[in-house]
């Protein structure tokens, strides 16, 4: 008997006939004697339109209030998928973050995971209760608010279950059963790959690879727990992501994964000046940090190259417009990355940029770093770089 922790996406939950089926496969593994730990997202788009609600409401949601409204999306999920598993003389029982143990720190919309204490879950399990516990949240520690973890946190929740309940396998499920050269919806030649080491996934989903939440691959390589993306219909396609892959030196890109939505925003002061302004702005608007990708700056000038979730975004740069030095900004940009072994001291920038060339795609920045190559072009060649790039894989 295997204690296994699954994770549920909010695309394979997106209408009931889905959670039935869900509900179907998770009995299967019941009746040949695994445990299994459901975690599951919001059905379909619901958090998308939660956001869009709490925004016909207020122009600025207070982010206490939006964690309240979010976490419902997940707990509609899971205790959907409870009665359909009862019906089928399943005993299952379902959890919200809080009632799971998750606990966080205190930063709403993008609480990172303080300490899991699973007490009430370690005892329905002995019970031999089939659990489903809510993605994507918890309770603040301190002061004991509904907090989430951000968008995608669902496959964040699954990893530090599985750490915390010591389960024996961490698993994905998905529609696509694994992490491919490209988007596979997207560039119908992309390969599919067995395994791969926690870095290379690492890098492919902090630039955008859709397939894992950057965050959860990064707690699974700190707790060293390896993450198995399943297909839902086929196990056998699937991508292992673990520490001891070996991957020798070889400087051949892996994997292409582009990032959306980057705002190249201007101001006119020196870069000190410029991040404290933003940060008071997005403190008083309450609103958390954007990624910040790069900076470039001079004396009496400064760029900041950003990206959030496509709503937070546009809210982001709201707020940053009213800071007393700010130009300009262009939200028309994406990065497209190619993921590689070493891409340090060598010559392959110089490929991409022919690859892009050929296609008539200006590349107007590179970011470096260990393993991978990033351009950033125009939206608008967003698509055209990518298949011009998975050329060289
Ligand atoms: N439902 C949340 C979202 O859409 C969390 C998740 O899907 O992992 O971001
Ligand atoms: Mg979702």
């Amino acid at each position: 008997m295997a204690l296994i922790v699954q994770k549920y996406g909010g695309n394979l939950l997106s209408t009931p006939e889905k959670v039935l089926a869900v509900a179907n496969k998770i009995k299967k593994l019941i009746d040949e004697g695994d445990q299994v730990v459901a975690v599951v997202s919001a059905m379909g788009k619901t958090t998308d339109e939660l956001i869009d609600l709490a925004y016909k409401v207020s122009a600025k949601p207070i982010r206490r209030e939006l964690d309240m409204l979010l976490s419902v999306g997940e707990r509609i999920s899971m205790s959907l998928l409870s009665m359909a598993l009862n019906d089928l003389k399943v005993p299952a029982k379902s959890f919200t973050g809080s009632q799971s143990g998750i606990l966080t720190e205190s930063d709403h919309t993008q609480a990172r995971i303080y300490d899991v204490k699973p007490i009430r879950i370690e005892a329905e399990l002995a019970k031999k209760s089939m659990i489903i516990i809510a993605g994507f949240q918890g309770v603040s520690h301190m002061e004991k608010e509904i907090t989430t973890l951000g968008r995608g946190g669902t496959d964040t929740t699954a990893v530090a279950m599985s750490y915390s309940l010591k389960a024996d396998r961490c698993e994905i499920i998905k529609e696509v059963g694994g992490i491919y050269s490209a988007d596979p919806a997207q560039i119908s030649k992309a390969k599919r790959y067995e395994e791969l080491n926690y870095d290379v996934a690492l890098e492919a989903t902090y630039w955008g690879a859709k397939i894992l939440h950057f965050r959860a691959v990064e707690l699974a390589k700190k707790l060293n727990i390896p993450i198995q993306i399943k297909h839902i219909d086929d196990p056998k396609i699937t991508t292992t992501i673990r520490g001891d892959v070996k991957m020798l030196e070889s400087q051949k890109i892996i994997t292409i994964s582009s990032v959306k939505n980057i705002a190249v925003c201007e101001f006119s002061s020196d870069l000190k000046k410029t991040l404290s302004e933003v940060g008071e702005f997005l403190k008083k608007n309450t609103l958390p940090w954007p990624q910040i990708l790069a900076t470039e700056s001079t004396e009496n000038s400064t760029k900041l190259f950003i990206s959030s979730s496509d709503e937070s975004l546009k809210v982001v740069i709201g707020a940053i417009k009213e800071s007393k030095s700010y130009k300009n900004c262009d939200d028309q940009h994406s990065t497209v990355t190619a993921t590689c072994f070493g891409s340090t001291n060598t010559d392959l920038s110089l490929k991409i940029l022919e690859q892009l060339e050929k296609k008539n795609v200006h590349a107007e920045k590179i970011f470096y770093t260990p393993q991978s190559i990033s351009v950033l072009v125009k939206s608008k060649d967003r698509d055209t770089a990518i298949s011009a790039l998975h050329e060289l894989v």
